[in-house]
């Protein structure tokens, strides 16, 4: 009889051994369906030594249900799932999820069914399908699809079929994707370009783990670079994952990959509709998608033939996972080209001080470009200091920005306003009592949307129409602003500037493709003369005639004062002033601050960037910070405030003791109420020797708490809300 351990996907049972019944073949990897008293779960066959459980006896087994038709999960994929589990501290079936991304695609191929508008009329016109005719004008997608985006329920949509108003479309899941080509439009590259591809390109083709550190300023043509390494791999047949770490960079990406390869590559992300989904999930698994480009989730499933990764703006905080898996997508693709024996490209105008640590001890191998493609320069990049240079009341552009503005729009030149900061304003208050709009849910002010006229909440989504008297106090008309987000910025250029054609641009005015795509084209062309945007607008982009950026508040992220809150600073920054002066014109940047002193703003100013590493770097080694130190955090939270403080309380009481590992806390989190549960801290401050995934866990394995507490583990936390 021949029985095999099962990983179960569900975190609380981990391990099952089964009986494969005769007829049916499997291995390690391979993904099947078992029983689980009366129900049914998906599990991967695992080697039992390596995943723990207790042997039942053969007597007891029960036989395993039918073995999907999916090429089973390589051992390179498996150790990574191990790795990332026992690293992050996460239920192991958590991660091998995010291997399967489309659990509709285990089932196989062939067909499925989407419906779209047959353009007939309709005669008799409901409001709601009124609506749906209106929003699904060109969409194709299921009918569950269909009806989210049109905002109607799904039986209005089927019965919209049943008169002829939509029709049935097959859809072929198994249809191949183009193929690219690797010498479509190969570029001239600068000496320094060609230096750093032809490392690449050897690395892609000895093939074995090598990781590289790409460190190249803003404009130097980092991604031409990295192209030539995915011509080599394409050559020769390997495949290709590239991460980004948003999805409204990828139209941008697109565009230049299609122009380098002749096709687009095979997307990833979250926002795929479900044929997409399971026709790239297939093509990844039998090695038909050559390349990949997706957010962190494309880092885990199981590419048949990976032969380079690249993860580009590798210093963005958005690869770190904030729930569920903690997980850093950027030292994961790490981890994962050692699995797969590949390289592996880190790329960034500002690589994170851990990478530049990494480097200096010559784990990582870097290559720098030190100047910009094509002859262009550097934007020069000036201080404003607010306290000596005011904005005039009730407006948060000083006069010399203001001045600069104007120049730009004589010329015909367009600038960047960079606030990180969405909606009008980031607080309302009553003039009469006093009242602040507050989330019911979340320790968090709500943010004023003047666009869409509603208060909102950035953590959980709340939202509610901006009243027209104060809630409290009931007078009417009392509600003021209180300080700039983006759109009050907006208006201010417009009310000095009302000939300007002004663009905000956030992720509630970028919030798809086809919005993305407008924007690019927009200001490609020259139709937009002020850009005003967040951190969105801060990378990625390159607009010829783009020769002014104004950084409108630069102190806003030291506050706070956490880890990285100098580092991401200092990034942002760096970033947003690189979209300045890309095409023949110079560039200029303009900072405004009320701390012309502070290091990262100083360093800023004289274009000192290793003057910054340094001194990032000292003070993270006096601190025992990471990366010289490991830290950790645990968060207690639960919806009852009584029940949240008492299991802090508890786990703080069996605290560990140990020379080489500090344990601070339990607290309440900053953010002590966040989408309707308490919160409470703790930071695990460790030597870099000690085993803190050890420690964490035999501490808190033994514990038993009340079912509506939940005990989240943050390895290498990048949050400390
Ligand atoms: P980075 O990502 O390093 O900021 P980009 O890759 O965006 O820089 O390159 C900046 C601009 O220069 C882009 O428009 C890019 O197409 C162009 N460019 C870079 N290298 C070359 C090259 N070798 N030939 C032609 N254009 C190039
Ligand atoms: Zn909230």
């Amino acid at each position: 009889m021949q029985r095999v351990r099962l990983l179960v996907f569900n975190a609380a049972l981990g391990a099952l051994d089964y009986r494969v019944p005769d007829g049916m073949a499997v291995e390690p990897g391979s993904v099947v369906i078992a029983p689980l008293g009366p129900r049914q779960v998906f599990g991967i066959v695992w080697e039992p030594e390596r995943l723990g459980g207790t042997a039942v006896a053969d007597a007891k087994l029960r036989p395993l249900l039918e073995a999907l038709p999916v090429a089973p999960l390589a051992a390179p994929l498996r150790r990574l799932i191990e790795w990332t589990a026992d690293y992050y501290c996460a239920p192991i079936a958590s991660v091998a999820r995010m291997a399967l991304g489309s659990m509709a695609a285990l089932k196989g191929g062939g067909t499925t069914t989407e419906y779209r508008l047959t353009g007939a009329e309709p005669t008799r016109l409901t409001p709601q399908r009124a609506v749906a005719l209106e929003a699904l004008a060109g969409e194709q997608a299921t009918i569950r699809e269909l009806a989210e985006k049109a905002g109607v329920s799904e039986g209005v949509l089927r019965g919209m079929v049943g008169t002829g108003l939509l029709e049935p479309v097959a859809v072929d899941l198994d249809r191949p994707y183009p193929t690219a080509r690797a010498d479509f439009a190969a570029p001239d590259l600068s000496a320094d370009q060609q230096a750093a591809a032809e490392a690449f390109v050897a690395a892609v083709r000895e093939g074995g783990f090598q990781p590289f550190l790409l460190d190249g300023v803003t404009g130097s043509g980092k991604t031409e670079c990295y192209f030539e390494a995915v011509a080599a791999a394409l050559a020769l047949g390997k495949q290709v994952l590239v991460l980004l770490p948003e999805i409204a960079l990828t139209e941008n990406f697109l565009r230049r990959f299609e122009h380098r390869f002749g096709v687009p590559p095979v997307l990833w992300h979250s926002s795929l509709k479900s044929s997409e989904r399971r026709r790239a999930w297939r093509a990844i698994v039998s090695g038909d998608a050559q390349v990949v480009v997706g957010a962190r989730s494309a880092l885990f499933l199981p590419y048949a033939r990976l032969g380079l990764i690249i993860v580009d703006e590798a210093h963005e905080v958005s690869f770190k996972q904030d729930d569920g898996v903690r997980y850093n997508a950027r030292d994961v693709a790490v981890i994962r080209a050692r699995f797969e024996a590949a390289p592996v490209i880190l790329a960034s105008a500002t690589p994170a001080l851990e990478s530049m640590q990494l480097a200096e001890a010559g784990v990582y191998r870097k290559i720098a470009l030190p100047a910009r493609f094509g002859g262009a320069e550097l934007p020069a990049i000036e201080i404003l200091d607010l306290r000596a240079e005011q904005p005039e009341r009730g407006r948060w552009l000083a006069p010399r920005l203001v001045r600069e503005l104007k120049d730009r729009l004589l010329k015909g030149e367009q600038s960047l306003l960079f606030l990180n900061r969405r909606g009008y304003a980031p607080l309302t208050l009553c003039r009469h009592c006093g009242y602040r709009f507050q989330c019911p849910n979340c320790t968090a002010w709500l943010v004023e949307h003047r666009l869409s006229r509603r208060l909102a909440c950035h953590h959980c989504g709340h939202e509610v129409p901006v009243p027209d008297k104060c809630p409290e106090c009931g007078t009417p008309d009392c509600l003021v602003p209180c300080g700039p987000g983006v759109e009050r910025i907006a208006d201010e250029v417009s009310e000095l500037f009302p000939e300007a054609r002004v663009a905000v641009v956030t992720s509630d005015t970028l919030n798809s493709p086809g919005k993305v795509m407008e924007f690019v084209e927009a200001a490609e062309n020259k139709l937009i003369d002020v850009i005003v945007g967040t951190q969105l607008v801060t990378k990625g982009y390159h607009f010829p005639e783009l020769t002014l950026v104004g950084v409108v508040d630069a102190d806003l992220g030291l506050e706070g004062g956490d880890l990285r809150a100098g580092e991401r600073t200092y990034q942002q920054i760096a970033q947003v002033a690189g979209r300045a002066g890309r095409g023949e014109k110079p560039g200029e940047v303009l900072i405004q601050t009320r701390h012309p002193t502070a290091p990262v703003i100083a360093a800023l100013a004289s274009g000192d960037r290793d003057a910054f590493y340094e001194a990032e770097t000292q003070s993270r080694r006096d601190a025992g910070a990471p990366p010289f130190g490991r830290w950790a955090a645990i968060i207690v939270s639960s919806e009852d405030e009584a029940e949240a403080r008492e299991a802090a309380r508890a786990l703080g009481g069996t605290r560990p003791n140990l020379p080489d590992v500090a344990i601070l806390g339990p607290a309440p989190a900053p953010m002590a109420l966040l989408r309707g549960r308490y919160r409470y801290r703790l930071l695990i401050i460790a030597r870099r020797s000690a085993e803190v995934q050890r420690v964490i866990r035999e501490w808190i394995s033994p514990l038993r708490f009340p079912p509506g507490v939940r005990i989240g583990v943050d390895i290498d936390p990048y949050s400390f809300v």
